[in-house]
């Protein structure tokens, strides 16, 4: 394997920030499962820099520890040292990806299912039809042998919705309902590639709440799928296609909102990703769609939700994006809420883009800690802003016995109808 040492002078040079202090390790989950160093972030830093400095003679024998983290960056937030742990992860993901591309199932996965499917929203949306029409004849056991659908997904990938409810929002310019006071601020939405199909209401309770608070919302029909999966699985180049086709579609617009912690945490690092004035000028106009609301403010009060909620941060909108107070804030505005929080909710949920596929028993270890600490504070719902950790919490609710309502905050911010 030949790595080019020009590709990794960046993540190097990061890497020399890391003053082994180790005070990252207690919030890192796949340390707090294993209890191993180099599945710690100062242990990957460590191996990432010793990869950098040529003192590896196998570069392959360092990736099964990469593999394992979630890139969650909990270590980012925890480290006072200010340590861009996943600018370090990714760059060197891409050179070994590079140097000598992953075979196998995992392969399979990044590469095809990634690239030819989830960045194509006509094929993605076929591959839902397909998982849908398979489940309503009572077969998703044979989508899952015809690996439309990897046994650890079914396990965890709630039942597709009905075509109603995978409609995508039409594209173009929505105005809000007569008699609906104005807001002189034009946004643009995000409308993401998993989010569509599999919580199309989420997008709807979106739009709705924009619009029923006087905002004008722009849908450009161009846009694509983030890149994010692409950059954590070490595919800086694909993700590069689709960011720059985001730049074009949302060219015209001042505003970009995402009410997916993931695809937002990306969409907000694009300056990095494409090093452009372009793609700098474009991660500036991104926002959570809670950020937006917190700091304009709500003019449409939410209807009156007399129950008990759980919020849990998405660690892309919480450690990626430094997004906490403001989910919070504007759920405290709902009529009737009793918002609690639960223990370490910051912690990921083990869901972590396709995490959960390809690391099946750590992100299930992970899932059910996450589970358990939702339990403790006996939520009548949970609320999370990321359609992975909305699925993977459900999932590991519903396996421990737990049948708790997993919602998006948007969906709580709709008014009476
Ligand atoms: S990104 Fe998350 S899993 Fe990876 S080293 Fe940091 S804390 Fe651990
Ligand atoms: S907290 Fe920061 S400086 Fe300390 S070991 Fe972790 S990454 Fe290195």
């Amino acid at each position: 394997m030949v790595l080019s040492s020009e590709s990794l002078v960046e993540s190097y040079t990061r890497t020399l920030d890391c003053v082994h202090c180790g005070l990252c390790l207690p919030h890192c989950p796949t340390h707090q499962v294993l209890g191993v160093e180099a599945d710690s972030p100062r242990g990957r830093i460590y191996l990432m820099r010793a990869l950098a400095e040529g003192r590896i003679e196998e570069p392959e024998s360092i990736r099964p520890f990469l593999d394992r983290c979630l890139d969650c960056r909990a270590c980012e937030t925890a480290c006072p040292s200010g340590v861009r742990y996943g600018e370090i992860l990714e760059a060197t993901r891409a050179e070994l990806e590079r140097a000598q591309p992953k075979r196998g199932i995992a392969a399979w996965l990044t590469r095809t299912l990634l690239w030819h499917v989830v960045a194509n929203q006509r094929r993605l949306r076929l591959m839902f039809w397909l998982l849908r029409t398979s489940e309503v004849l009572g077969l998703r056991w044979l989508a899952t042998k015809l690996r439309l659908m990897p046994a650890s997904m079914a396990q965890i990938a709630p039942p597709v919705p009905p075509a109603s409810e995978r409609r995508p929002l039409r594209t173009g310019v929505h105005k809000p309902p007569p008699g609906t006071k104005l807001r002189d601020v034009r946004v643009a939405l995000f409308t993401g590639c998993v989010m569509e199909p599999m919580f199309g209401r989420v997008n709807r309770a979106t739009l709705t709440v924009l619009l029923a608070n006087g905002f004008e919302v722009h849908i450009p029909e161009s846009q694509r799928c983030c890149g994010a999966l692409l950059v954590h699985a070490g595919q800086p180049d694909r993700a590069r296609t689709l960011a720059n086709e985001n730049v074009r579609a949302f060219a015209d617009d001042d505003i970009v909102l995402n009410n997916s912690a993931g695809c937002g945490c990306a969409m907000k690092e694009y300056d990095h990703l494409l090093g452009t004035a372009d793609g700098k000028a474009f991660a500036a106009k991104c926002q959570d769609i809670s950020e937006f609301l917190a700091t304009e403010g709500l003019t449409a009060t939410p209807a009156e939700q007399p129950i008990r909620v759980a919020y849990d941060d998405p660690c892309h909108l919480c450690h990626g994006q430094g997004v906490t107070r403001q989910p919070r804030e504007l759920l405290q505005q709902v009529p009737g809420i009793d918002l609690v929080s639960p223990t370490k909710s910051d912690d990921c949920c083990g869901s972590a883009g396709i995490y959960n596929m390809l690391q099946p028993k750590l992100a299930a270890e992970i899932g059910r800690t996450k589970a358990a600490h939702l339990h403790e504070c006996a939520p009548d719902m949970i609320v999370t802003g990321n359609p992975g950790c909305m699925m993977q919490i459900d999932s590991h609710m519903r396996r421990s016995g737990h049948n708790v309502p997993v919602r998006h905050p948007i969906e709580l911010l709709l008014p009476p109808q």
